[in-house]
């Protein structure tokens, strides 16, 4: 069978280039080594700037309206007292910031929705289909793999190892994956129960004694979570994680019905060395470990694959190869400081039993400003950087209809936006780059100033947009030989 890309692991980041990749047409098998889709919550929380990608990938509503928001953190006291507060620091949505707050969604239902759409767009993952092996040479890639019908070969011209913490394509790359064990483990199941209301995150103990029930929005179910001792054997059975439940919380009033799924695990932060070798790359939790304390995971998965979707249409249709280094340059950056962040969590959740949430959480304020791909002629002092994410604006149309920023950028395509140009654009039409005039009599007109305020636009000046939604150059002349080169070589 041959393909142009074999994605190997159908999770978060897996379903997100798949879908991705569908709709840019690019040909792709997606393979999973499981019967059938994973069942458990595991990571719930999808942070403001993942919905803005999923909104780009038609997503974002479906998940909302199967989600909701995070309840308040209700701390027990010894004597059954409590005292709620705030889970997240959700701040009211913008114009800029359409997302406010993180949604609360399960993450077989986050992946269950993303199904759906690569269904719509004419895909479906092939399950029970183990990747075992591969080789490369200059051209592609072949992979051998395990299915019921015996082994197959594939051969793509890009292999990508979606394939979870365990990641076999990091190990056949040989990659390093450095880093520690965190010396902390931890059960996480999906219960029936009754006793408790939904309408809070409830929380008991200190320490080791630890215990949290969470309403599992979009599931009549509740989401457990505890820490255990990093050594010996936990009894996971239904007794066991009813008495565990009787113990740390005190109570008699909680009854557990069914436990739906289970799953202990000991946190450990890693980050591979490389991200790529030759026509294979590594992308989500193959590429990056670390505790669940901030809500990251999942999110940081689906960013590695949007940042890599577009890039890799792009090299199959042409562009230069060295684009593709740029997938490690930026995402690799971001998971450090990702795994830095969720320790420190993980370290103040320890101590006290803090999860509160906040900006730094939502991901929005993430960007490659130093990225190779960064091109800024507008000088130090604008309030807008090459790199960083660009922000969303209500506009109208020429017909005065309501038109957002956003709705453009779920083209796929490079947008030029020219603020109030005095002259056409210089730059004949290409495939893959939509250039769009604003002003009073163009086709987008900022009647109240959100673009102007957002990107810092005075008139003449010019915004490229990538295809993943961040700023890959600003300028204020369109014929600067900088400017003029980035469109050569970079839009394709
Ligand atoms: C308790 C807990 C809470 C969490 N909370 C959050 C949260 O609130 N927010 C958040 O963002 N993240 C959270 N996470 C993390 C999140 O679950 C992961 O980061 C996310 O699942 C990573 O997605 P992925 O697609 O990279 O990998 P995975 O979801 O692990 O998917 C990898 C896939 O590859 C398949 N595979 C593996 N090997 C092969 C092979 N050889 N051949 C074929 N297929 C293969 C696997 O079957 C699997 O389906 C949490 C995790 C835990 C455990």
């Amino acid at each position: 069978m041959d393909t142009d890309i074999l994605i190997c692991g159908a999770g978060a980041a897996g379903l997100t280039l798949a879908i991705d990749l569908a709709r840019r047409h690019i040909p792709f098998v997606l393979i999973d080594q499981v019967d059938a889709p994973f069942a458990g919550s595991r990571g719930k929380g999808i942070q403001p700037r993942t919905l803005e990608i999923f909104e780009a990938l038609d997503v974002a509503d479906r998940m909302i309206a199967a989600g909701g928001r995070y309840p308040a953190q209700r701390h027990y006291a010894a004597d059954g007292g409590y005292r709620d507060e705030a889970t997240v620091a959700a701040s009211a949505a913008t114009p800029a910031e359409p997302y406010g707050a993180p949604l609360m969604l399960p993450q077989h239902l986050t992946e269950s929705i993303l199904r759906t759409r690569l269904a719509e767009l004419g895909h479906t993952p092939r399950y029970a289909h183990a990747l075992a092996g591969f080789d490369q040479d200059d051209s592609g890639v072949t992979a051998r793999v395990r299915t019921p019908l015996g082994e197959i070969d594939i051969r793509a011209r890009y292999l990508i190892g979606a394939d979870g913490g365990r990641s076999l394509v990091r190990k056949i790359l040989n990659i390093g994956f450095p880093g520690k064990a965190l010396d902390a483990r931890a059960v996480v199941a999906d219960l029936s129960l009754s006793g408790l209301t939904r309408e809070v995150w409830h929380r008991w103990g200190k320490g080791a004694q630890q215990i949290s029930l969470c309403p599992l929005q979009g599931t009549t179910l509740f989401q457990l979570q505890m820490p255990i001792p990093l050594e010996g054997v936990f009894d996971l059975s239904d007794a066991g994680i009813a008495a565990a439940i009787a113990e740390r919380t005190g109570r008699s009033d909680i009854r557990l019905h069914t436990v739906h799924w289970r799953s202990d695990y000991a946190m450990s932060a890693r980050l591979a060395d490389r991200y790529r070798v030759g026509r294979v790359f590594i992308a989500g939790d193959a590429a990056h470990i670390h505790p669940p304390t901030g809500g990251q995971g999942l999110n940081t998965s689906v960013q590695d694959a949007w940042n890599l979707g577009w890039k890799l249409a792009a090299a199959l249709r042409g562009a230069d190869e060295a684009l593709l280094d740029t997938y490690a340059e930026e995402r690799r950056e971001i998971a450090a400081g990702m795994l830095g962040m969720s320790t420190r969590l993980l370290d103040a959740a320890r101590d006290s039993g803090d999860l509160r949430r906040g900006r730094e959480q939502q991901q929005l304020d993430l960007g490659y400003p130093a990225s190779s791909l960064s091109l800024d002629e507008r000088g130090d002092d604008a309030p807008l950087r090459a790199g960083y994410r660009a922000p969303d604006a209500p506009c109208v149309g020429a017909g005065g209809q309501p038109l957002r920023l956003f709705s453009l950028l779920k083209s796929a395509d490079w947008i030029m936006l020219r603020y109030e140009p005095a002259a056409a654009a210089a730059y004949a039409p290409r495939r893959g780059l939509r250039i769009v005039n604003v002003g009073e009599r163009a086709e987008l007109r900022d009647q109240q100033g959100h673009l102007r305020d957002a990107y810092g636009f005075t008139p003449g000046d010019i915004a490229l947009i990538r295809p993943d939604g961040y700023l890959g150059a600003l300028t204020h002349d369109e014929h600067s030989p900088a400017f003029a080169a980035y469109i050569e070589h970079l839009v394709a």
